[in-house]
């Protein structure tokens, strides 16, 4: 999932100072899975908002709406019908959400609530941590399913880099080494030998640098 955190209050009432009918929309996908925009954040921002906006004496219309994915159109089209009665959407959804919504709707200011983060997996609650990169050429077979371009610390195709403590990693002894789960792995599966292989730097073409990246699937 994609993750996300929400904006200092300060910052969000700062962008939308200037209006005065607000929708605060959430996406009750990733973002709600990582507790930062489904519909319950949404629901709390907006109430917070207008505590704030009331204690300050302002007239202003805060309503609040959730999506069941703000990424995706046949779900973003369904604002048609309210969204004139704003003039400026607030967005807890992912960056993707966010620009989706103005792009169907242009003539509508978006803003965004939260600050995307990273691909990951929810671990604990209240605890995530990223997983991939999105690199667009998944080597995980390799690596017994672990990957070392999101979790070593010095992303090393060809590791471990020998540094090592206890299964820890030397940069951050909070972290574990990557290299070192990979190697337990692939034991464990007696696949070491995939480890002879080396490894070529990362073809970085296939995530970036083309703008931005597309599939298209003439079956769907
Ligand atoms: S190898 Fe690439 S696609 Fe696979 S998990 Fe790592 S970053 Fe993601
Ligand atoms: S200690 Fe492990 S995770 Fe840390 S940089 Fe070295 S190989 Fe990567």
């Amino acid at each position: 999932m994609i993750t996300g955190e929400q904006k200092p209050i300060d910052e969000i009432r700062e962008m939308i100072s200037p209006y005065k009918r607000i929708l605060v929309l959430g996406c009750a996908s990733c973002v709600a899975e990582c507790a930062a925009g489904g519909e319950k954040e949404a629901a709390m921002l907006a109430s917070t908002l207008r505590i704030a906006a009331k204690m300050r004496k302002e007239n202003v219309l805060i309503k609040e709406k959730t999506l069941d994915r703000q990424c995706v159109r046949d779900f973003i089209i369904s604002l048609d019908d309210i969204i004139g009665k704003y003039d400026v959407v607030l967005s807890l959804g992912c960056g993707a959400g966010v620009q989706a919504v103005a792009e169907i709707f242009p003539e509508v200011p978006i803003i965004p609530a939260l600050n995307t983060g990273f691909l990951g997996e929810t671990k604990d609650q209240g605890y995530w941590v990223e997983s991939c990169l999105g690199c667009g050429d998944c080597m995980l077979y390799h690596f017994g399913g672990i990957c070392p371009l999101a979790r070593c610390s010095k992303q090393l195709l060809n590791g471990p880099c020998g540094g090592s403590m206890d299964g820890r990693c030397e940069i951050d002894p909070d972290v574990e080494c990557a290299w070192h789960l990979i190697v337990d792995r692939l034991t464990k599966f007696g696949a070491l030998d995939r480890l002879e292989n080396i490894y070529p730097p990362k073809d970085w073409s296939r995530k970036q640098g083309k703008g931005p990246r597309k599939i298209v699937r003439e079956d769907q």
